[in-house]
């Protein structure tokens, strides 16, 4: 069972569907900055200070489940130098 890159979560709210992105982000090696603001009231990002990829959690609309997605936590971190894929 693979649990990384994970894009579903449910029954989250935005601080879990928010924490849930930074441990993901993390355990790939990934060093996210500040979220952005708000877009929509709908979608955050926060973007990796190491190789640039995004993380993101959106509120699709009519839910009320916050999910987490974006290239980060579909990769490894590797700054400046994109390295083949391990699995
Ligand atoms: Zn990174």
């Amino acid at each position: 069972m693979n649990l990384r890159g994970i894009n579903d979560l449910y029954g989250v709210g935005e601080l879990e569907a928010t924490g849930s992105a930074l441990i993901e982000a993390h355990e790939r090696g990934h060093d996210l900055g500040d979220w952005g603001p708000t877009i929509g009231k709908r979608m955050r990002v926060a973007k990796c200070r190491g190789c640039g990829r995004l993380v993101w959690t959106v509120l699709p609309p009519g839910e009320e489940t916050w999910r987490v997605g974006g290239n980060a936590l579909s990769a490894d971190c590797a700054p400046g130098f994109r390295r083949t894929l391990r699995s």
